[in-house]
C-alpha cells in the first residue's frame, strides 16, 4: 500500500522532503479564489450559450489510453510526437493525460453508441489539457479548454453554428475586438493533387526552410502554409492556394459557409494559409484571433473533420467541432477591460464576551443558512479591530452582539454605508439584513 498521508506528512515533519519549499510544477498554475471567480463566470456564460445551441455536457476522463490520441490527433504531430504527457501504469498500460478534447469526445460518442441515436449528436465540454510544451504568456503545460462537437451532420449550417456559437460566446463576455479567419482545406477527393502541385513548387527552396518544415514537407505538406517564420513564408509566398483547387461539392460547401456567415452578419477574412494537417479534416477550417494576445493570437478555432470518426473505428460519419483556451480568453478580457474588484459581503458578525461570542456564532450559521454572504471573527479581535475587518471585507451591515444584546436575544445592525445603527430582535435579523438592498 502507498505512503499513507499521515506518514509523508511526519516525514516531511522530521526534514527529510520538508527543507525546500515546493512551488506548483513547472507550466502550471494555481487559480486563486479572486482569479477563480471570473473562471466561474466565463464557465457560466460557456454553458448558457451551449445550452441555448442544444448542446450537452459530456465530462470524459482527464487521461484515455494513448492509442486514442496517436489515432485520433495524428502520429505526425507535434502533439504526439513531443508533447503529450504520457506514462505507463502497474499493470503496464500506456496512459496519456488528454492534450486536447475532440479524440475523447468521439471516443464516448462511439462507446455509448451515440451514432445509433439521433443526429446530429451535440456535446460541449470544458476542463484541463495537457502538453509539455515551453511554458509562455498564454501557453501553459495544464491549460483549459471549452468545446463543442457536432457529429452526425454534414450540413454547411453546423460549420457556421460553431463559429457562431464561439463568436457569441466571446461577444457575451464582453470581447468584441477578435477576428475571425476561415479557410477550407478540401476532401479526401481534391486534396492529393493539390498537396501534389504544393510539393512541387516548394521542392526547390526546401533547403532553405526551417528544421520543422523541411519535416512537414515529408510527413505533413500542408502544414509547410502555416509556419510562422518569416524567411519560410517568403520562399513559400507564390505557392498554389487550396481554394483554388477545391473539387465541386468543397467548393460548393464552403460556398454556402460563406453564405450564412453573410446572413448572420459574421464578419471573416479568407485565410488560405489556415490549416489543419491531418487527412481527416475536412472543408471547413476556422480561427478566432485576438488583437491583444501577441505570438499566441489564437483564442480559439476549429473545423469539420468528416473522417475523424471512422478513423477512430466507427461507422464514416461527418463532424465539425471548435475549442477554445480558456486562459487566453481570460487574458484578452484582461486586457480589454478594467478589472472588477471583487465584491463584498452581506453582514460581518461582531461579538464581544463569552456570550456574545455563543450568539454571533449562532446568528451567523442562521444568515449563512438562508444564503447571505456572512463573515464572522475567530481571531479574538477586539470590537474596534473586528469593524476595521468587516471594512477591509466590504461588509454592506455589520452585526454586533455582546453580553447585553445576547442576553436580550437581540443584536445591534450597523448600515456600514449610513453609519446608523438600530437594535434588532434576532428572530428579525434576516428580515432586517435582507432588506438592505440584496
Ligand atoms: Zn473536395
Ligand atoms: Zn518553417
Amino acid at each position: 500500500m502507498a505512503e499513507s498521508w499521515r506518514d509523508s506528512a511526519l516525514r516531511m515533519k522530521g526534514g527529510v522532503i520538508g527543507l525546500a519549499r515546493l512551488s506548483a510544477p513547472r507550466g502550471t498554475a494555481d487559480i486563486m479564489p479572486q482569479e477563480a471567480r471570473r473562471w466561474q463566470e466565463l464557465e457560466r456564460v460557456a454553458r448558457q450559450v451551449f445550452e441555448a445551441y442544444g448542446y450537452g455536457e459530456v465530462r470524459t476522463p482527464i487521461f484515455e489510453y494513448t492509442e486514442l490520441f496517436q489515432r485520433g490527433i495524428g502520429e505526425a504531430t507535434d502533439v504526439v510526437d513531443k508533447e503529450m504527457y504520457t506514462f505507463r501504469d502497474r499493470a503496464d498500460r500506456s496512459l496519456t493525460l488528454r492534450p486536447e478534447g475532440t479524440a475523447g469526445v468521439v471516443r464516448a460518442y462511439l462507446e455509448h453508441r451515440l451514432d445509433g441515436a439521433a443526429q446530429p449528436a451535440k456535446l460541449y465540454y470544458l476542463g484541463p489539457m495537457f502538453r509539455y510544451e515551453r511554458p509562455q504568456a498564454g501557453r501553459a503545460r495544464q491549460f483549459h479548454q471549452l468545446g463543442a462537437e457536432c457529429i452526425g451532420t454534414s450540413d454547411p449550417a453546423a460549420d457556421v453554428e460553431m463559429i457562431g456559437m464561439l463568436a457569441g460566446l466571446l461577444r457575451r463576455l464582453g470581447l468584441d475586438g477578435f477576428e475571425v479567419r476561415l479557410n477550407s482545406i478540401g476532401c479526401p477527393r481534391c486534396r492529393p493533387a493539390y498537396v501534389a502541385r504544393l510539393r512541387e513548387a516548394v521542392a526547390s527552396v526546401v533547403e532553405q526552410l526551417c528544421p520543422s518544415c523541411r519535416e512537414r514537407y515529408h510527413r505533413s505538406p500542408l502544414r509547410l502554409l502555416d509556419c510562422k517564420r518569416e524567411s519560410c513564408q517568403r520562399l513559400t509566398a507564390g505557392v498554389p492556394v487550396l481554394l483554388d483547387a477545391l473539387c465541386d461539392e468543397c467548393h460548393g460547401h464552403f460556398r454556402q459557409v460563406r453564405q450564412h456567415l453573410d446572413d448572420l452578419e459574421i464578419e471573416y477574412r479568407l485565410w488560405p494559409r489556415l490549416v489543419r494537417g491531418l487527412d481527416y479534416y475536412t472543408k471547413t477550417v476556422f480561427e478566432l484571433i485576438s488583437p491583444d494576445l501577441g505570438a499566441q493570437d489564437a483564442l480559439g478555432g476549429g473545423g469539420r473533420y468528416d473522417g475523424l470518426v471512422e478513423t477512430l473505428g466507427g461507422p464514416p460519419t461527418p463532424g465539425v467541432g471548435f475549442a477554445a483556451g480558456m486562459e487566453r480568453i481570460l487574458l484578452a478580457l484582461a486586457k480589454s477591460r478594467p478589472q472588477e474588484t471583487a465584491s463584498g459581503i452581506d453582514a460581518f458578525v461582531a461579538h464581544h464576551g463569552a456570550e456574545g461570542r455563543r450568539a454571533a456564532v449562532r446568528i451567523a450559521a442562521r444568515l449563512r443558512d438562508a444564503g447571505l454572504r456572512v463573515e464572522i471573527d475567530y481571531l479574538n479581535r477586539s470590537l474596534r479591530a473586528q469593524m476595521k475587518q468587516a471594512d477591509r471585507q466590504r461588509a454592506r451591515a455589520v452585526v454586533i452582539v455582546g453580553e447585553d444584546e445576547a442576553a436580550r436575544e437581540a443584536a445591534r445592525v450597523r448600515d456600514m454605508e449610513t453609519g446608523r445603527e438600530q437594535e434588532v430582535p434576532e428572530s428579525n435579523l434576516l428580515h432586517v439584513l435582507a432588506q438592505g438592498g440584496n
